[in-house]
């Protein structure tokens, strides 16, 4: 999981743009009156956002109680698919904006190529947020689909949000060595010692429902192949200082590759000789 800065962007001004080029006038003019409801609603989802406490947001909740409503939620995620994310569209510099804060890569993951905008909060049951900047977050298409349209029920379900959760100043991301008769690799969650138990929780459900441990593992026998050549024959020592040197070497310590290299390190039997077995993770 990567922190990304939150966007410097005001939820009205963005909602003004998107609805800008509306036409006929009477459809602009229902959208224009929504805009106090579409601020207010952005500031509540920031404010939650910063207190972990997105599951206390129900009272934004698409209200299917006739006609009238569901008309009115429809033109607010339109705003977000017709008027934002669509090629040419009014806010479409907008949803370029977002997406280019990523530099490409994807924060829930930290591997996958961000090409799209994930709806923190799905649109479908929170229309208001549909533009909202908050509450779109660059993401890959894997971890967009794995999302799809979670709505958390508690605290503990909400998976962490780049822009209000930063989790790099520990070291949290582990790796387990397994030893024949199947040498292999797994990597798990190492709640931090000061976590409170429901930022436990919620980076394990992130873990899971962006299946993080098994996108690193599909990695490692890549990254272990090309080493076994070059350990050969090295002395014990030599080996684990260079294990050592590559998981400090990674900038990011909860990268796979660090994690990786610190359960490498701290293994006389992959030192002594178990790099020669075939690992395909
Ligand atoms: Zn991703």
């Amino acid at each position: 999981m990567k922190p990304l800065p939150l966007p410097a962007l005001d939820a009205r001004t963005v909602y003004g743009t998107c609805i800008s080029k509306t036409r006929p006038a009477k459809a602009k003019a229902r959208l224009t009156q929504l805009e106090d409801q579409v601020a207010a609603a952005a500031a509540e989802f920031e404010k939650a956002a910063e207190a972990a406490a997105l599951h206390t947001l129900g009272h934004l909740k698409d209200q299917p109680d006739g006609d009238k409503t569901a008309s009115r939620n429809k033109a607010l995620t339109g705003c977000y698919t017709s008027r934002m994310a669509r090629k040419g569209s009014a806010g479409r510099h907008i949803y370029n904006q977002l997406l280019k804060a990523a530099n490409g890569l994807c924060p829930l993951c930290g591997h996958g190529y961000a090409n799209t905008l994930d709806h923190q909060l799905p649109k479908s049951t929170y229309p208001l947020l549909a533009v909202t900047p908050a509450n779109l977050v660059p993401a890959c298409l894997t971890c967009n689909h794995a999302k799809g349209d979670s709505d958390p029920a508690s605290a503990q379900e909400q998976t962490l949000h780049p822009y209000f959760d930063d989790i790099t100043s520990h070291v949290w991301l582990a790796a387990r060595l397994t030893e024949p008769p199947e040498p292999g690799v797994s990597f798990y969650v190492a709640p931090h010692p000061d976590w409170t138990p429901t930022l436990t929780a919620r980076v394990q459900l992130h873990f899971r429902t962006f299946k993080l441990g098994k996108l690193y593992a599909a990695q490692v026998g890549t990254e272990l192949g090309a080493l076994n050549d070059y350990l050969q024959g090295k002395p014990y020592k030599a080996i684990v200082d260079e294990l050592q040197h590559r998981a400090a070497s990674y900038g990011t310590r909860n990268s796979w590759q660090a994690a990786l290299y610190r359960a490498l390190a701290a293994s006389p039997w992959y030192v002594k000789a178990g790099y020669l077995n075939e690992w395909d993770g």
